[in-house]
């Protein structure tokens, strides 16, 4: 990533509220997220995208940001609601693998906030419960899916936090959270339809993708090639090679 880039950032990158208000209609069950009339997507890899994200360990000030401008170390809000550091880093882990498992995309966590692709912190100015930040590259491109500069996801630091579902609905689950929040970093939005983890509304029914979901990231990431050590690769059969190929090509038609 170039340092430089956030010269080139769109100032009005639209943010995106966890759990607050979603109005358009989607009968598929998931809805890409638009950025100036395109949908984003992190792109620049040709076998599978690969992203970074880390946790920032100061205060991290990005003044082009509607959300998540002023963020900071997760401690306070690991002290609060009284949760491992080592807990919550593994559950953010599991919010990743939720998508890595469902689609071409690989999420590598890196020590350095600098390097990072998706920053992770608690809000310093605390307000709502979670948000995202996505910013694209502002470059020459006319393809229907912009670049996916870098994004940014947020915890509100006053409120309760907790590990798993306890059907109490004003302290919310960290891996479902982040997972929600991880599907705006990578470019979907919030879905018309309910029973989506991309869904705005929090509810403890499952901790896992749903259909909508798997769909939405395979449109923008195509589907997850088979292992290495599976007897047949797409790229040693034809049909499946073929398959990959569309599926790689969908969102820039
Ligand atoms: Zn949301």
């Amino acid at each position: 990533m170039r340092k430089t880039a956030w010269a080139f950032l769109i100032s009005t990158a639209v943010l995106v509220t966890a759990f607050a208000g979603a109005n358009a209609q989607s009968p598929i069950g998931f809805r890409l997220l638009k950025l100036d009339g395109r949908s984003v997507a992190w792109t620049g890899e040709i076998l599978a995208t690969k992203v970074t994200y880390a946790f920032v360990n100061a205060p991290t000030e990005t003044p082009d940001a509607m959300n998540c401008g002023s963020i900071g170390p997760v401690d306070g809000l690991l002290g609060k609601s009284r949760i491992a550091p080592d807990v919550f880093r593994k559950e953010v882990r599991a919010a990743f693998d939720l998508w890595e498992a469902a689609a071409n995309i690989t999420f590598t966590e890196v020590e350095d906030p600098a390097r990072a692709g998706i920053l992770i912190g608690a809000q310093l100015h605390p307000v709502g419960r979670a948000f995202a930040n996505v910013a694209y590259k502002h470059i020459a491109d006319t393809r229907d899916v912009r670049s996916i500069e870098r994004s940014l996801i947020c915890l509100n630091p006053e409120q309760r936090w907790k590990i798993g579902f306890d059907g109490n609905l004003t302290a919310y689950d960290i891996r479902y959270t982040v997972a929600h929040e991880i599907g705006h970093a990578i470019g979907l939005d919030h879905p018309g339809t309910g029973g989506q983890l991309m869904h705005y509304r929090y509810e403890e029914r499952f901790r896992t993708l749903q259909r909508g979901d798997i769909e939405g990231v395979t449109k923008l990431y195509g589907v997850k090639p088979p292992a290495p050590a599976a007897p047949v690769s797409a790229s040693s059969d034809p049909i499946l090679a073929k398959a990959a190929a569309a599926a790689r090509t969908e969102p820039t038609r």
